[in-house]
């Protein structure tokens, strides 16, 4: 199915559309058929020094409207996000790849959630504390620079956006130039619903431009990022030297460890889905199956089947399970993955790197399952972002959980037992920031976050709404 996408040529500014002062562009293609389907702004610092200037402007007012009234602003994006799901679900499908009713689900559900739900911890988290002779207060931070990343995009800005908004922050947005068009409407919404003047500007282009620029900027007061370990690092750098706060949410290889009184047909069913979900494209995808080594077989059988159900194919009809990658770059990236992990030793149990049959078009690559796999091979420790899964046998309970931490990310994970109590033992010795047992579903109000190279901070819930506010003592 193709849809037509608007072109945007104008930044979200001051309450207003504007245009760059740069004239470049940059092209919006669809995985799925490779056309450019949308055209946007590629901004440059003189815009980045405008929007960080307005939300400047707008920083006292806003940080001094009532609690309820900015509250009431969260509920009403909420509400507009669910009246145009549709629409937003199928720009998502078209500009990432996701099949639409997936995307309605989660990358339109999860945002409308989150400014439903921040709305909701204002009178809790905003209010003062006695300590002793002192009243302990928590203020915004300031200007908020969010750059987000293409693979949940609306629910990434929503996860930065509410709780800044919230929190009495302003807010400065870089979306993804790969998947930009869901932050233009997100910005008619910010519009339509009243939002005062300069709280909510979005500003395009790519990262060595407008990241940078922004990143840098003596205007902000804190960088919150959603993105790959190398920006990481990058961000970290510069906020560090300019001594502003920052929050980062990198990359994952999380593991799955599967107990050996598990219920194996179910843990590994649920494991293959959670790592194929958006083709991969997930942070917290599961994409290490950890297995007692007597049970491999088992697994494998599995988990092929598992996979070749994922039925790959255009994301607007309803019987795909997958749709494309979202780039050629990064479906042969993730290729090469595959190849370098079948030089390394590992052994294809189902997929692979050729092109799946049929679908010549698009950025494809099939669920592919991979076996023989040690800890020490890249496909165990970097993250591949596409549909593949490593199976690594472990030799008791302790050897497993070595495996599972034996990664610099440490996003998420997940563990299996028939004994919730054992499942529960082993979860806590995970360094992760988060563990899902026997298929505990993601929980939206819940700290979201990682530790070591997925990098720092929390989002969502309260958590995730006090990295915008810092806490001042007043001394009675
Ligand atoms: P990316 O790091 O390439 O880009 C993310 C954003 O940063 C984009 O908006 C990009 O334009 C911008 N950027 C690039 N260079 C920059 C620079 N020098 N300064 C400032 N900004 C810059 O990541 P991506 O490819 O868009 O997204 C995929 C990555 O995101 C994966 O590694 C994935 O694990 C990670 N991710 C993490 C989480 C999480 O919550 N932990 C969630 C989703 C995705």
């Amino acid at each position: 199915m193709s849809i037509t996408l608007p072109t945007y040529d104008r930044l979200y500014v001051g309450g207003e559309w504007i245009a760059p002062l740069a004239d470049e562009t940059l092209d919006v293609v669809n995985p799925t058929t490779e056309d450019v389907i949308g055209r946007i702004p590629a901004a440059g610092a003189a815009d980045v020094d405008r929007a960080v200037a307005a939300a400047r402007a707008a920083f006292a007012g806003w940080a001094a409207t009532p609690a309820a009234e900015r509250a009431a602003f969260l509920t009403a994006i909420a509400e507009q996000l669910s009246e145009r799901g549709d629409e937003l679900a199928a720009t998502i499908s078209a500009e990432l790849g996701m099949p639409v009713g997936l995307a309605r689900l989660i990358q339109v559900g999860l945002p409308t959630m989150t400014f439903a739900s921040t709305a909701g911890l204002l009178e809790d988290e905003l209010r003062s504390e006695v300590v002793g002779n002192s009243l302990v207060v928590r203020e915004p931070l300031g200007v908020v620079a969010a750059i987000t990343p293409w693979n949940y995009p609306l629910h990434q800005i929503a996860a930065k956006v509410a709780p800044a908004l919230a929190a009495g922050c302003t807010v400065v947005l870089k979306p993804s130039e790969i998947t930009p068009l869901c932050a233009f409407a997100f910005a008619e919404i910010c519009d339509a619903v009243g939002l005062p003047a300069g709280v909510m500007n979005v500003v395009t282009g790519t990262g060595p431009a407008v990241g940078e620029a922004l990143t840098g900027h003596p205007g902000v007061d804190l960088v919150t990022f959603t993105g790959s370990e190398g920006v990481g690092r990058r961000i970290g750098e510069v906020t560090g030297r300019n001594l502003v706060p920052s929050a980062l949410e990198l990359g994952g290889k999380s593991a799955c460890i599967v107990l050996d009184d598990a219920d194996l047909e179910l843990a590994v069913t649920s494991c293959v889905m959670r790592c194929m979900l958006n083709s991969g494209q997930t942070c917290i995808a599961l994409t290490r199956l950890l297995v007692p080594r007597e049970r491999l077989a088992e697994t494998e059988a599995i988990a092929a089947a598992a996979a070749q159900a994922h039925v790959l194919g255009d994301p607007f009809d309803p019987a795909t399970l997958i749709g494309p990658l979202v780039s050629a770059d990064q479906r042969d990236r993730v290729r090469e993955h595959i190849r370098a992990a079948v030089r390394d030793g590992a052994r294809i149990v189902t997929g692979g790197a050729q092109p799946p049959a049929g679908l010549e078009r698009g950025y494809f690559v099939s669920a592919t399952v991979l076996s023989d796999v040690r800890s020490d091979m890249a496909v165990a420790q970097e993250e591949i972002f596409g549909p593949v899964l490593s199976i690594l046998a472990y030799d008791g309970e302790e050897d497993a959980i070595r495996i599972a931490n034996d990664s610099r990310f440490g996003l998420s994970g997940a563990v299996w037992a028939a004994d919730e109590a054992r499942a529960l033992r082993v979860a806590r010795r995970l360094r992760t920031g988060q563990v899902d047992v026997n298929g505990g579903a993601f929980n939206p109000c819940a700290p979201f976050g990682g530790v070591g190279c997925s990098g720092h901070g929390r989002e969502l819930g309260a958590h995730g709404l006090r990295e915008f506010l810092f806490v001042k003592s007043i001394q009675l």
